[in-house]
């Protein structure tokens, strides 16, 4: 089978590595699609330090070809799946309580079984996979499928803020991530700004249902929100930029009692002076949000099979395997949202 391996930085290769046997408790999947996160594209730009060779991928959709003869459960030969990851180490305190996002031992560079080298291993033709970390899908297309992965932890993100009816919420980025939290943020009812310097971003957060846009470019950001916002500020920001600085400047944005919710990860993580006094006066809380659970997978997957949240604008453009590098370069240097590597095109062209 086919998989592509980081050997270093922007040095990504397409090889053949053996197909993996089926242990009897497992099942075997055939990757359709794989979209390439943010966090693969550090590790192609090397931001994001790994041990190579590795293999990245983890929003990924495909098929069961093979199912172990001791797993239980009703899955059969042909099910359409998504893989929910297993990066949590499932005997931590955390793991335990239904917590696995945030695992004590969470391992972005897991080897998968089956796998000659470590990493979440979805830029591979095929996946040995637990029954419990995958969930089925129906309707979609596989690269719709494939952003289950992202939709999981930003509805982990909005369950994590308590979003209700009414609230005024503020996000900040409108990337893929700023875009999923709109649009979750709106089925709980929520008023939302999107803020971002990007016009063309800002149009299609307006047109996905987004009250108010703000550049904060060209305009005053803590301004804007108080005038939209009964001069009282965002009950809830969602932050979904990696930049540190931009936080104590948004806690004059966010309302007395309010959350801000720290969804991206930062780079660089450079510590930022907070006033504290403030922060007790105001009532204010800042929570952070990583990852998501199994729950959450099961929910998105749902979300996504019953056309609650349609993923396709974010959907950017969708390579063949062989063309992983155009897709990873376009990925890295262009304002894409999701670029989505699709095995099937190959399979299908080696077949005719
Ligand atoms: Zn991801
Ligand atoms: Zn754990």
């Amino acid at each position: 089978m086919k998989t592509a391996v980081f050997y270093d930085v922007k040095n990504l290769v397409v090889e053949e590595t053996p197909m993996p046997e089926v242990p009897k408790e497992k099942i075997l999947m055939k990757i359709d699609t794989c979209a390439i996160c943010t966090w693969e594209q550090r590790v192609y730009t090397g931001v994001k330090k790994v041990s190579y060779p590795f293999i990245g991928g983890h929003e990924i959709a495909g098929e069961i070809v093979k199912i172990g003869e001791a797993v239980e459960g009703d899955w059969k030969q042909g099910d359409k799946i998504v893989f929910g990851t297993n990066l949590a180490c499932g005997h931590c305190y955390y793991c335990r309580i239904g917590e696995e996002q945030n695992c004590l031992n969470f391992d972005h560079s897991k080897q998968q079984p089956g796998l000659p080298y470590r990493g979440m291993g979805g830029l591979s033709e095929y996946l040995i996979v637990d029954p419990s970390d995958i969930f089925s899908y129906q309707n979609v297309a596989p690269e719709e499928a494939s952003l289950t992965e992202p939709l999981s932890c930003v509805l982990h993100s909005v369950e994590t803020a308590k979003v209700d009816f009414g609230d005024y919420v503020l996000i900040i980025g409108a990337g893929i991530m700023g875009m999923l939290h709109l649009q979750l943020a709106q089925k709980r009812g929520a008023i939302v700004i999107v803020s971002d310097p990007n016009e063309k971003r800002l149009e299609l957060a307006k047109s996905l249902g987004a009250t108010h846009v703000i550049n904060p470019v060209k305009e005053d950001l803590t301004e804007k929100i108080l005038a939209y916002t009964e001069n009282l500020g965002a009950q809830i920001i969602f932050n979904t930029t990696p930049i540190s600085g931009l936080i104590p400047g948004l806690l004059e944005s966010l309302s007395n009692t309010g959350t801000m919710i720290l969804y991206s990860s930062y780079y660089p993580d450079e510590p930022v002076g907070l006033k504290f006094d403030h922060i007790h006066k105001t009532g204010q809380q800042i929570k952070g949000t990583a990852n998501s659970n199994k729950r959450d997978f099961i929910r998105a997957s749902r979300l996504i099979s019953q056309g609650i949240v349609d993923v396709k604008p974010f959907i950017t453009k969708i390579y063949p395997l062989s063309q992983i590098e155009p897709a990873f370069e376009e990925a890295v240097n262009t304002e894409s949202f999701r670029i989505v590597i699709d095995f099937e095109q190959e399979r299908s062209e080696e077949s005719c």
